[in-house]
């Protein structure tokens, strides 16, 4: 098969629809993903040996998307009660969710307990005394693992953020063991697991290696204590390629030098290896169609003005990241470098800088790899209605997501007498 992704004679595709029919059928902006893409990363995934993934749900909530998921038999990395009620509407198995989150509150362990998730993953010792509590006023005994926080080298590896010592998450490395001691002693709590989770849009596998090997030390240290450790999450943060140089490895490579890595040490026993990817499963699985406003070319600088703001697609101006940015059909003439903006009233609003295109009013432009953190991050800001997403399936378009219509938007708001 081509690639979900490609052109015939010059017009972008997803499967076997166009772009521009997409777009002029749904309107813009628009998000689609494609299953082939969205089933392939999956497939990459756990190719590379027996392992257990779990879709991280903030990447991409839709019912439609995670359902795709559920089918394929994946689990799902939940961060928060509404995440969870996501995946059940979805068709998604409570013994197959992961409920990680450092703010868990009440009602929210309370939920996962009554549906029966697979582990609590959790981050601290209040954190572990509250559901402890709760599975005992339930009768219950609730699974969980520790996120332990493995402070891996900020100066070996830059784009660590959320492994490091001065971070929210995890439990401290050298509390890890004292930790686990009292989790053991908790009656209505039942010792699973450990994982981490060291980062995002990771490029390369040496940090997590890295990150392995302290967490391997733990749980020798954890099983001389008495503590049984049935299963190794390695959490999430691999990266993609966003088009701009950064090159991540391959899915399944990723996946078989872990396995690798922890086969070295020869453990007494076998242990379940746990995945939680969000956006090297989703992310280049889905674009953003938008269309050009209008044109303002300038001295400074030339501005095209598009129909998608950073309330549809937020990473641009949240985290001055990079989406290649590319015109939907290949018309023939001269390009010149535009700022790619969009309409709501900030200056940070901004999709793509100085990217070199062929332009035209009415125009309608792909943002690729737009299918992890994109719809979940977008906003009502300007009130603006968020976009439609679609799944395409070969030849067939599912509408996974309406369009948001404005008096929606204020439906719960009420006047003052
Ligand atoms: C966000 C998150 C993930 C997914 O991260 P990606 O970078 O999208 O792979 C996995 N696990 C936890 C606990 C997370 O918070």
């Amino acid at each position: 098969m081509a690639t979900p992704f490609h052109r015939v004679n010059g017009a972008l595709f997803v499967e076997g629809v166009s772009a521009t029919a997409l777009a002029g059928a749904y309107g813009t902006p628009l998000y689609v993903y494609s299953r082939a893409a969205l089933e392939a990363a999956y497939h990459a995934y756990v190719g590379g040996g027996p392992i257990k993934v779990h879709v991280a749900v903030k990447a991409n909530s839709n019912i439609g998307v995670l359902g795709l998921f559920a089918k394929l038999g994946a689990g799902f990395d939940i961060v928060s009660g509404g995440e969870l009620q996501r995946v059940l509407a979805a068709g998604g198995r409570a013994r197959d969710v992961v409920f990680s989150g450092v703010g868990k509150s009440v009602a929210e362990m309370r939920m996962g307990i009554d549906v029966g998730v697979k582990c609590f993953n959790v981050e601290s010792i209040p954190e572990l005394e509250r559901l402890n509590e709760i599975a005992g006023q339930m009768g219950a005994v609730a699974p969980i693992s520790l996120r332990v926080n493995p402070d891996v080298d900020p100066k070996t590896h830059p784009y660590i953020s959320t492994g490091l010592k001065d971070n929210k998450f995890g439990v401290a490395f050298e509390d890890a063991l004292p930790t686990y001691r009292a989790a053991a002693g908790m009656k209505n709590l039942r010792v699973m697991g450990i994982d981490c989770h060291i980062g995002s849009q990771i490029t390369s596998v040496e940090p997590y290696l890295d990150a392995l090997d302290k967490v391997l030390d733990l749980v020798d240290e954890v099983e001389g204590a008495g503590i049984e450790i049935h299963h190794l999450d390695v959490g999430g943060g691999l990266g993609i390629d966003y088009g701009n140089g950064d090159v991540p490895p391959d899915r399944t490579e990723f996946v078989r030098a872990i396995l690798a890595h922890i086969e070295k040490r020869k453990a007494p026993r076998k242990r379940e290896v746990w995945f939680e990817p969000g956006r090297s499963l989703l992310g280049d699985a889905g674009i953003m169609l938008t269309t050009v406003e209008f044109l303002k070319p300038g001295a400074a600088k030339n501005f095209c003005i598009i129909d998608a703001g950073m309330n549809d697609l937020a990473r641009p101006s949240m985290y001055q990241a990079y989406h290649a940015v590319e015109t939907v059909e290949q018309p023939q003439g001269k390009s010149r470098t535009w700022d790619v903006v969009g309409p709501v009233c900030e200056s940070g609003c901004w999709i793509g800088r100085d990217r070199e295109l062929l332009l035209r009013q009415g125009d309608v432009l792909a943002v690729r790899s737009a299918g992890a953190y994109g719809f979940t991050m977008a906003s009502n800001y300007n009130t603006r209605a968020r976009p439609a997403e679609l799944v395409v399936d070969g030849a067939k378009v599912h509408v996974v997501r309406e369009r948001e219509t404005i008096e929606s938007l204020y439906a719960g708001e009420h006047l003052v007498e």
